[in-house]
């Protein structure tokens, strides 16, 4: 009851109505004087302390939970060997069918079901539990584990097909199997980065052409400008999960989307707006979905690298006790599962860092393609209630897979400061002096 009280509430609260022009603090209205640190500080200053207050303990709070998934997980593995669980779910599966691939796909369905349900508790205090505490999400838990449900269900055939792929070729290729695996580990991602906006976001989520308005217009416009067809510009209905403002660039090969959400639209000016397409557009027109898929080709080789050597090791020490009968027998899965996580808490810097880089480039092609330095600064501020507005230096580069409130701001500022006359006809422009 009282959860449905404050999922009440949350939905209450969660209707805003667009404003219709970013509110411009003083210090950023466009003058002679004009100062990109004065005015970054005037917008940070128009967020409430207690708003502040609430996304830093939000956010930093994900910094102890990258932590606890880790360990938790671990923890899970851990227990699969140690406990011959794994084994015996190998057994289970070796008894049902006298096929290998069948036994693998078998033994993952056994896996994932058992994982699930033991990684559960922290699941839904993640994700839901501690999404509501931050009035972050609105969504009812019924709904929330039907969603559930039906990622575990993609996952079942999905990952199985992985799986049967990754152990075929480790029981061929004994000796080249990492380089393989790899490979196949690039081709899979692009695949399924493929089919996602047509056949997975959908089991989730509403998408539908932008509504016609004069800012869908607009819009289109920009997309024209940069040589992106109308066809791939949609809505989606997000408002259904959280009541985050966000936008992206999904698909590969053909499937390639923009996707606005529609809180961004009910929550944001148009110059907002305008602003986030720009910056979407540059993830689309820079083709980051290329740079992504050649940085996961090095990511995974060495991954897949050092987990054949961690492999071989852990097994030569632990594999009778385990009861696992080599690298080609599917029982070995937590213990592959628990040194990629490890191996994935390690890289998390160099994997935000990476993801960040795209993302400073896109909010300068934005900043030149739509040109709303002010409606960027408004939804950087919206993005600040669930990313910390103004972190330390190593903190950003740590933690954060996007600029920081304050960074994005900056930049916009720093935009607008060389870009004065479009604000303000008497001001200079100096980087347009030879027009
Ligand atoms: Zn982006």
């Amino acid at each position: 009851m009282r959860i449905l009280l404050l999922i009440f509430f949350i939905s209450a609260v969660a209707v805003h109505s667009a404003p219709l022009a970013p509110v411009v603090p003083l210090a950023a209205q466009p003058s002679a004087h004009f100062d990109v640190d004065a005015a970054t500080n005037a917008w940070l200053a128009t967020v409430p302390a207690a708003s502040k207050a609430r996304s830093d303990a939000y956010f930093e709070g994900g910094y102890w939970l990258t932590l606890w998934d880790f360990l938790y997980t671990a923890a899970v593995m851990i227990v699969l060997l140690e406990t011959r669980l794994s084994a015996k779910l190998r057994d289970a599966a070796e008894r049902l069918s006298r096929f290998r691939t069948v036994q693998s796909v078998l033994y993952w369905i056994e896996f994932l079901a058992v994982t699930s349900a033991l990684l559960f508790p922290l699941t839904v205090y993640e994700d839901f539990f501690r999404e509501h505490q931050y009035g972050l999400s609105n969504q009812s838990f019924g709904s929330w584990f039907l969603d559930q449900l039906i990622a575990l269900a993609v996952t079942f055939v999905l990952g199985g097909l992985a799986f049967a792929v990754v152990m075929a070729i480790v029981r061929r290729l004994p000796r080249t199997w990492h380089w393989w695996g790899a490979a196949f580990g690039v081709l899979f991602f692009a695949f399924v980065a493929m089919i996602a906006p047509v056949f997975l976001f959908p089991l989730f989520n509403k998408f539908t052409p932008l509504p016609d308005s004069s800012l869908k217009r607009e819009i289109l416009s920009l997309a024209r400008a940069n040589g992106i067809p109308a066809k791939d510009v949609y809505e989606v209905n997000a408002s259904r999960q959280s009541n985050r403002v966000s936008a992206n660039v999904s698909g590969f090969l053909g499937t390639e989307r923009i996707t606005l959400n529609d809180n961004l639209l009910n929550r944001c000016s148009p110059q907002a707006i305008l602003s986030v397409m720009g910056h979407e557009m540059g993830h689309y027109v820079m083709r980051h979905i290329v740079n992504t898929t050649l940085f996961l080709a090095i990511a995974l080789t060495i991954l897949f690298g050092v987990l054949r050597w961690a492999l071989d090791g852990t097994l030569q020490w632990r594999a009778e006790r385990w009861r696992v009968r080599g690298i080609g027998d599917a029982a070995v899965l937590p213990l592959a599962v628990l040194i990629l996580a490890a191996l994935n808490l390690l890289a998390t810097p160099i994997g935000n860092s990476f993801v960040r880089m795209q993302e400073q480039q896109a909010d300068i092609f934005g900043l030149n393609a739509a040109r709303q330095p002010d409606g960027e600064a408004e939804v950087d501020l919206l993005l600040g209630e669930y990313r910390k507005l103004n972190p330390g230096p190593l903190e950003e580069i740590l933690f954060f897979d996007h600029p920081s409130g304050r960074a994005r701001i900056q930049a916009a500022m720093r935009w607008k400061a060389e870009n004065l006359c479009l604000f303000d006809a008497k001001l200079p422009c100096p980087a347009k002096t030879a027009r």
